[in-house]
């Protein structure tokens, strides 16, 4: 008997028959003795629908009010799932964020969370065995009292907050995949699932690009240590992948797995002066317009005046980090600027690779062996990320997951 928090994606309450499902998931762990927080998403394509009808009404929405419009695509599936446990007989209880409350900051739209009081809902599991179910994604700033939200996919982050927050055994994500995969299987069929994937690594997919969970609920799941499971709604007995502790795998191969990311641009100065401040006065104004710079590089200049630096950004704040540099322009002074959108980054992840000298060269051969340019590289103890144009993506990641030996178990 334990405690344990249950979340639930949007493939998985997609309509009323699949609620149903989840609801029979629900009453097996009750059944089993447990006390169980279930937290849910929104219906599939809901949220898409509720952000494009922000848009549409006005393509500069008040943000405050965008997240009351997508907030209410997990409080319809609180209800309705509530509803589903109360019709089998099982004991449950809706809440949404401000109810519990889960406090967050007043980031609209991409808030985070500082605090949830857990006491409600561990007093009620005490006294009436009752099931919470919890909408996942919002929040309330204590400040203004507004409703917020976590950000795209922020729902896995409400389940591994909840699950630290009522000290749960285990928090389990249910999707429409049976795990993390060694990387896409869309883009490569012989990608194998892992039967288990230290927090680290995980942060690193998830951050570099792999859809499975949001970045942010990883961050909480390692700081508070959550056992996180991931598995499939649709085939609970398929195995899953377990989040765990470096020190509980045992076979440490160099590489785990790949991630890639085709939401990148690239940015590229030309002809700066090289001399103390060029930097701060390019990269000082990018973070004063909110854009958030990935990987920098800059060359050695030939003449000791003059010099090139390249910089990523998310695709999605290209303009806006033109904009921030182009007004800048006489504070750096550069001679030439351009951009390119048409690039991707493809990441190697793995704990293995701290003990195995030689990882970044396998990358770097395979790539040149397939007649792949590599614009720019950016390493940690447990990751190399490379920017190569985007067509060469599914290329480069097919050939990297059979130069690392994930093609084979
Ligand atoms: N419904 C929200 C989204 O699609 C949150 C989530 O599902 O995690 O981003
Ligand atoms: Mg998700």
């Amino acid at each position: 008997m334990g405690r344990l928090v249950m979340k639930f994606g949007g493939t998985s309450v997609a309509n009323i028959e699949r609620i149903g499902n989840v609801a029979r998931h629900v009453k097996r762990e009750v059944d089993a003795g447990h006390d169980v927080a279930v937290i849910v998403s929104a219906m599939a394509g809901k949220t898409n629908e509720l952000v494009e009808w922000c848009r549409e009404d006005s393509a500069m929405h008040d943000a405050r009010e965008y997240d009351v419009v997508v907030a209410s695509g997990e409080q319809v599936t609180a209800g309705l799932l509530a509803i589903a446990l109360q019709t089998i007989g099982v004991q449950a209880r809706s809440w949404q964020g401000w109810q519990i409350p889960i406090k967050t900051s007043d980031a609209h739209a991409s808030a985070r969370i500082l605090g949830i009081d857990g006491g409600e809902l561990v007093h009620r599991f005490q006294d009436r065995k009752e099931v919470a179910v919890i909408a996942g994604f919002q929040g309330i700033n204590p400040q203004t009292g507004r409703i917020t939200t976590l950000g795209r996919g922020g729902s896995d982050t409400s389940a591994v907050a909840i699950a630290a927050a009522i000290h749960a055994d285990r928090c389990d994500i249910y999707t429409d995949v049976d795990g993390v995969y060694t990387t896409d299987p869309r883009i490569v069929p012989k990608a194998r699932r892992l039967e288990r994937i230290s927090f680290e690594e995980m942060l690193e997919m998830a951050s570099l690009g792999a859809k499975v969970l949001q970045t942010r609920s990883v961050e909480i799941a390692l700081l508070y240590r959550v056992p996180v499971r991931v598995l499939s709604t649709f085939d609970a007995d398929a195995g899953g992948t377990l989040l765990c502790d470096e020190e509980d795998i045992v076979e440490k191969k160099p590489v785990t797995g790949i991630a890639y990311s085709r939401d990148e641009a690239k940015i590229t100065l030309l002809k700066i002066p090289d001399q103390p401040g060029v930097a701060a006065a390019i990269f000082g104004p990018l973070a004063d317009s909110g854009v958030n710079v990935d990987m920098i590089v800059q060359n050695v200049s030939e003449d000791g005046r003059r010099t090139d630096l390249t910089f990523t950004v998310a695709r999605s704040e290209l303009s806006r980090a033109l904009d921030a540099i182009e007004k800048a322009a006489p504070q750096i002074g550069y001679k030439e600027i351009s951009a390119d959108a048409n690039v991707a980054k493809v990441s190697i992840i793995g704990i293995g690779m701290r003990a195995h000298p030689g990882v970044a060269q396998t990358m770097f051969r395979t790539l040149s062996d397939k007649g792949i340019n590599i614009q720019v590289i950016s390493t940690s103890e447990i990751k190399v990320s490379v920017l190569i144009a985007e067509e060469y993506v599914e290329l480069a990641v097919r050939a990297l997951h059979s130069a690392y030996e994930l093609d084979t178990a």
